[in-house]
């Protein structure tokens, strides 16, 4: 059992210790590992992280320490980079540990205990789990639902709790006792002592985290974003220096935005619903030109077209309109009164071919329904490795890049007879 110097001051970073047991790496573990005696350094438990940091030797050598972790019979697991050169069992070591991660690890720690008090003190929301990542971290709350205003009040009283820079203490009491004092929570496994972290007349709960002196030393606790989640609702949060850099990462990206539109931060959500609807409103205004437009160029074509046997054939290629043009331009024709059979294509990116006649029922039977679009279509894209298809009536198929698509429709008028 690994004693932990942690339990006692969060604030040592350096201590003397004595190597008990080392695991060169195996096919199992490809990192070495090392038993201490005693260490400072924090393994992953109770929803925070493990520290990082150094152990030097006697001769100089120092060994980085990637990972720490709970082991086997209460030994405290410190993963090496590898390779290394390993001490011997017996060695004597120093540890130092990154003092910055294990002070970040305190702010999000305790204003993790901090927080989960005040949703319990104003909402009688408990906390069942409490999770710390690289950019945030976040508790489940045992609710269905967190309003916003829960969340501003929440977040209020916990900074309130910060301000007041209330002292954090350690004590370790028996079971018994800790069940008479009414903790936030109470560890499921039987122990015959426990660790108490209290902030004073604010919270007590059984904890073996590395946590601040003072509440103060949280800095700042600010909440995110909220989210379902099966056992509850999630809420993010950071604090402290965490908190800081967020909160310059959005004033980034909202100067940035709001540079965009000349405008003030609070500014920007008004604009940007004012350029969406504009956007839409502009999208509209396009969109109806082009439908005129096509049907300008389609009565115009048709105007100009003799008949062939009771119909009009118009074959027409765009260079300088996509295939949805090209598509639109066919209905059009197609959709005029008269019978008539639309060729069109388009040499815009995707390149394309789009056939259509007038149906049947729309020609009244007259001869500008009699061929087969979907099997013109076909037999035109044979020729050339296409893709498409349709019915009858309208077919819409891609051509491979560079494909003469003059010729193509000349071959199609030539095959319906025109
Ligand atoms: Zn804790």
């Amino acid at each position: 059992m690994t004693n932990r110097l942690y339990y006692d001051s969060s604030e040592m970073h350096e201590f003397d210790s004595v190597v008990e047991d080392v695991a060169p790496p195996s096919p199992e573990q490809s990192r070495p590992s090392v038993i201490l005696r005693e260490t400072a350094f924090y393994p992953t438990s109770g929803g925070q992280v493990h520290d990082t940091g150094w152990l030097t030797l006697d001769g100089g050598d120092r060994l980085r320490v990637t990972e720490v972790a709970d082991g086997e019979d209460g030994r405290v697991v410190h993963y090496l980079e590898a390779p290394a050169r390993l001490p011997l069992a017996g060695a004597a070591v120093h540890g130092s540990i990154d003092p910055e991660r294990r002070r970040d690890h305190m702010q999000q720690h305790s204003g993790q205990h901090v927080l989960s008090s005040a949703f319990m003190e104003l909402y009688q929301m408990p906390t069942v789990s409490f999770h710390m990542g690289e950019d945030y971290c976040s508790i489940d709350l045992a609710t269905p639902f967190v309003s916003s205003e829960q969340i501003a009040g929440a977040e209020k009283r916990a900074n309130q709790i910060v301000f007041e820079n209330r002292p954090v203490l350690i004590r370790y009491v028996s079971r018994a006792e800790a069940e008479k004092l009414g903790l936030r929570k109470l560890p499921p496994e039987e122990r015959d002592e426990l660790r108490l972290v209290e902030v004073a007349e604010f919270d007590v709960s059984a904890c073996g985290g590395t946590h601040v002196s003072a509440s103060g030393q949280i800095g700042s606790i600010l909440l995110r974003k909220t989210e379902k989640v099966r056992q509850g609702t999630r809420v993010e949060f950071v604090c402290g220096d965490r908190a800081v850099r967020m909160a310059r990462r959005d004033y980034s990206a909202l100067s940035e935005a709001a540079a965009l539109f000349s405008a003030q931060l609070w500014d920007v959500p008004d604009q940007i619903r004012k350029s969406v609807e504009e956007s839409k409103l502009l999208r509209k205004q396009k969109d109806d030109a082009l439908d005129q437009l096509a049907e300008l160029m389609a009565l115009a074509a048709l105007q100009n077209q003799p008949e062939t046997n009771g119909r009009k054939i118009i074959a027409r290629a765009f260079s300088d309109r996509d295939i949805g043009f090209a598509k639109l331009f066919a209905q059009k024709v197609t959709r005029a009164g008269t019978p008539a059979i639309a060729l069109v294509a388009s040499t815009v990116d995707p390149p394309g071919l789009v056939f259509a006649q007038t149906s049947a029922q729309a020609s009244g039977g007259a001869p500008g329904s009699t061929a087969d679009m979907g099997a013109l279509l076909k037999q035109v894209l044979s020729t050339i490795g296409g893709r498409g298809g349709g019915s009858r009536d309208f077919a819409q198929g891609g051509v491979p890049a560079g494909s003469n698509l003059e010729q193509l429709l000349q071959q199609a008028a030539g095959t319906i007879g025109a």
